[in-house]
């Protein structure tokens, strides 16, 4: 099992963003069932992310 209150990382490039600023997490706007994590640092170029669970994919 693993932690998810304490565990964060951009979904994209992994980084850990427990201490970084500018970061955002929310729900996937397909399924709603997976805790999308974006750095700032991912939202700033645009990279794609996508859901593990659904597949969806999209930078919005
Ligand atoms: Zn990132
Ligand atoms: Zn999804």
């Amino acid at each position: 099992m693993e932690n998810e209150k304490k565990q964060l990382h951009c979904i994209s490039c992994k980084v850990d963003i427990t201490n970084l600023t500018g970061s955002v997490v929310f729900d996937c706007p397909s399924c709603d069932k997976t805790k999308i994590i974006r750095c700032n640092n991912c939202r700033d170029r645009a990279v794609k992310y996508k859901c593990p669970e659904c597949g969806f994919e999209g930078p919005n």
